[in-house]
């Protein structure tokens, strides 16, 4: 099976030939490589090294063992809780323009092997902004894998809020880390991936709240844009500010990885943590103890 033809088996039937697989053309060098040729280098620039945005569904097939993804609430959609206006015609354009229902794809599937509960967050979807259905999945994921001792594995990118929702957007980042924490008050390990861009509601909630957090190179993470910063201070922010590496610098990030070693890194983290389960005692080990300590 070609790689096109892969691609095409996973994505939903339902959903535009989502992401489009014609050439492509790299902002930073202008270099055009087929579609194939940069999925097989993983969806990085063969001439300059720098990385496209990952569609949700690349990530996953770049990520995650082959055919191990199964998904969970697929068919959640946004509503229009506060009657924004243009919000439904906003809706149906981003779910044409990335194929997907939602600006978060969640699952579980198996990364060499190990199972985990997995949610993908993308771009293409408006900003991947978080809106109610973004909070919900993903809360309904992080309990899932709380119940099945799971761990979790996200991939971000966000512009932050959706604002086409108000308040009830905003209202998501409490619900995604009550359920981050009682994953982690249960034992559960969670490794986000920060990708370009984190940004706004998410860096300020669920994207922080990893055990051991990485990031993409290069990636821009941050709250606040640079210029708001700027002239909410009156200070010249410092070279490279917001970037993966200076956050890396400041302790906000604990390891930056390429792409192409990535699912490498995830399957050993995720190896590391493996809780051994408890042996069950046999009965002829039980009757080897003292009669008052069964
Ligand atoms: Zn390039």
């Amino acid at each position: 099976m070609s790689l096109k033809d892969t691609i095409s088996s996973i994505l939903p039937h339902s959903t535009p030939a989502a992401p489009a697989q014609e050439p492509r053309t790299c902002k930073q060098c202008g270099t055009t490589t087929a579609y194939e040729e940069l999925r097989k280098n993983h969806m990085i620039c063969p001439s300059c090294g720098a990385y496209y945005r990952m569609h949700a569904w690349e990530r996953i097939a770049d990520i995650l063992d082959e055919g191990s993804f199964t998904e969970l609430d697929k068919a959640m959609q946004s509503s229009d809780p506060i009657s924004f206006p243009n919000y439904p015609q906003k809706l149906a354009q981003a779910k044409q323009a990335s194929g997907l229902q939602e600006a978060v794809v969640c699952g579980i599937g198996k990364i060499e092997g190990v199972r985990c509960a997995v949610f993908v967050m993308d771009s293409a979807f408006m900003m991947g902004s978080m809106g109610t259905i973004v909070g919900e999945k993903i809360t309904r994921l992080f309990e899932k894998a709380t119940a099945q001792k799971l761990p979790v594995v996200g991939f971000l990118t966000s512009g932050g809020a959706r604002m086409q929702e108000g308040i009830l957007s905003l209202m998501q980042m409490a619900k995604v880390s009550g359920a981050v924490r009682k994953h982690s008050d249960n034992g559960g390990l969670y490794l986000p991936v920060l990708t370009d861009p984190t940004t706004g509601g998410i860096t300020a909630s669920f994207a922080m709240q990893g055990d051991i957090i990485l990031a993409e190179p290069h990636a821009l993470i941050g709250f606040a844009g640079q210029r708001v910063i700027e002239q909410t201070t009156g200070e010249k922010l410092p070279q490279g500010f917001q970037r993966a590496e200076f956050l890396l610098e400041h302790g906000f990030v604990d390891l930056i990885e390429e792409r192409p070693r990535l699912r490498f890194m995830l399957a050993n983290l995720l190896k590391l943590h493996q809780k051994p389960e408890t042996p069950k005692m046999t009965k002829p080990f039980r009757s080897l103890m003292p009669e008052r300590r069964r």
